[in-house]
């Protein structure tokens, strides 16, 4: 058996000022092509670390094509998607005969013109294998799904964690799905519900409520005829027409089966649509609660300056709060500021210097801060992800810096990247587990590596680009009408 495998897998922002270009395709985990594609990603905790590992367990050749992955920001350029499309494309012709296709993609890409990026790449293949080979793609649980996707692949499969620490586990999961179409005459169906609503940041899989809108999944996952299920929470930071949260099913043959379980499971969620929002914070008023709750270390996430939803990473919201509060034993990780980060590479370890820090981006990030900074350590920003989310593969944050004023610790990075785990900051002299405020610009992910050991974790909202201080975001292009922006 012989199978073909791609990455093209972009989170977009339509309300980023943060530009994607080439250079964002070939930082972070580089763009790859060909063999060196199984050497990197073997082993490790990404979908195609998944191909690689179902690959291995049943025997069948992995031919892989190219690997693009940037960190989320604004639409790829219309040449650039082309072009990556292409190459992929290119790769799979030259494959020869293939049994199958497994594809790396997010579901919530778009491109200058291209509102549906992946129900274009999908399009694009099928036209290539033809109707006969088995497409199944791996994607975020984050996802505007839209029906051209759901049609023109056989079988795509969601995330069903956040943080999304399950992607090598959903990777084996589409393996074995392709080998049970070729080699056991399955079948699959796929059907789509479109659910009339924006998931808000309620949907951490651990906790209720979400974990049981995940056991009702696998109830329906578990009934006769299903092969597979996903729920995409959707990403509400794109105005495309497909914007919104939704279910997809996957049965054996029974196309009027799997929609019925889509809508069953789609109506269940919209029942319950109040619960997957909980009310906005400031870090103001986290602060406040920290401290007379006592329980420390304390996570205070501010999920709207969010580099992994493709925000510019800084804003100083958060950093202005905890200098305000003269905090002891305080860190942010991380404001994005190569600018500062270059005079402190310049003055070296042990200077101190007057910086300026973040507000840079957009005045929609807030202020600069100006801070008297004293350089504990600096880097190249390279090293190791040590899980569970990416374990085992290399992270670059660009040139970095380690400063502190007082008693906050500010970690200056180069590049948007949240924190995963600890492994960068350690690198850089500061281990977050020893403080007593933790300042994050992450939704949910960092929890993969701080909720284990976190006494206490908030989530906060400081104006940002995705969280305008005056005023909402501006949809225009919206395909229906969505809970909460919409009264339904
Ligand atoms: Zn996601």
């Amino acid at each position: 058996m012989r199978v073909v495998t791609g990455t093209i897998c972009h989170e977009t922002s339509t309300f980023t000022p943060v530009a994607t270009t080439w250079e964002s395709y070939r930082e972070r985990f580089g763009y790859r092509r060909g063999e060196e594609i199984l050497e990197i990603f073997s082993a490790t905790n990404t979908p195609t670390g998944g191909f690689i590992e179902g690959a291995r367990a049943h025997g069948f050749a992995l031919i892989p094509t190219i690997f693009a992955e940037p960190q989320p920001s604004g639409p790829t350029p219309r040449d650039i998607f082309d072009e990556i499309l292409e190459e992929m494309l290119s790769g799979i012709r030259s494959a020869g005969a293939i049994d199958g296709v497994l594809l790396q993609l997010h579901g919530a890409m778009v491109a200058e013109g291209l509102d549906d990026g992946e129900g274009h790449i999908l399009e694009a293949v099928r036209e290539v294998v033809g109707p006969d080979v088995p497409v199944v793609g791996q994607l975020d649980i984050h996802s505007n799904i839209s029906h051209r996707m759901v049609e023109m692949a056989d079988v795509l499969i969601g995330r069903e964690t956040y943080p999304e620490v399950d992607m090598a586990e959903r990777g084996r999961e589409c393996a074995d799905v392709l080998v049970r179409i070729v080699e056991e005459g399955v079948r699959p169906t796929m059907a789509l519900h479109q659910i009339d609503m924006v998931w808000g940041m309620n949907q951490v899989t651990a906790h209720p409520p979400m974990r049981e809108a995940i056991a009702e999944l696998h109830r329906i996952e578990s009934e006769a005829g299903v092969i597979c299920g996903s729920i995409a929470t959707c990403f509400p930071l794109a105005d495309i027409p497909d914007m919104g949260a939704s279910v997809y099913i996957v049965t054996d043959g029974d196309r009027d089966l799997a929609q019925a379980y889509a809508d069953e499971l789609g109506a269940w969620l919209f029942e319950r649509r109040a619960d997957w929002h909980f009310e906005r914070k400031t870090t103001r008023e986290a602060l406040v609660e920290a401290k007379a709750s006592g329980k420390f270390p304390v996570v205070i996430a501010d999920r709207d300056d969010n580099t992994g939803g493709g925000s510019p990473g800084d804003s100083t919201g958060m950093l202005r709060a905890f200098l305000d509060a003269d905090l002891q034993d305080a860190c942010i990780l991380y404001m994005v500021d190569p600018e500062s980060v270059a005079q402190c590479h310049e003055a070296g370890v042990g200077a101190e210097l007057n910086l300026v820090v973040g507000g840079k981006s957009s005045p929609m990030q807030g202020d600069p801060c100006r801070m008297k900074g004293l350089v504990k350590a600096i880097s190249d920003g390279r090293f190791r992800y040590d899980g569970p989310m990416f374990e085992g593969l290399g992270g670059n944050m660009g040139d970095s810096a380690h400063i502190s004023q007082g008693g906050v610790h500010v970690l200056l990075v180069s590049r948007q990247e949240q924190p995963f785990d600890t492994a960068f900051a350690r690198t850089l002299e500061l281990d977050p587990k020893h403080c007593r405020y933790i300042g994050v610009k992450s939704a949910a992910h960092f929890r993969a590596g701080y909720e284990s050991w976190a006494g206490a974790i908030y989530s906060v909202s400081e104006p940002s680009v995705h969280n305008p201080a005056a005023g909402r975001l501006a949809f225009k292009r919206l395909g229906r009408k969505l809970y909460p922006l919409d009264d339904i």
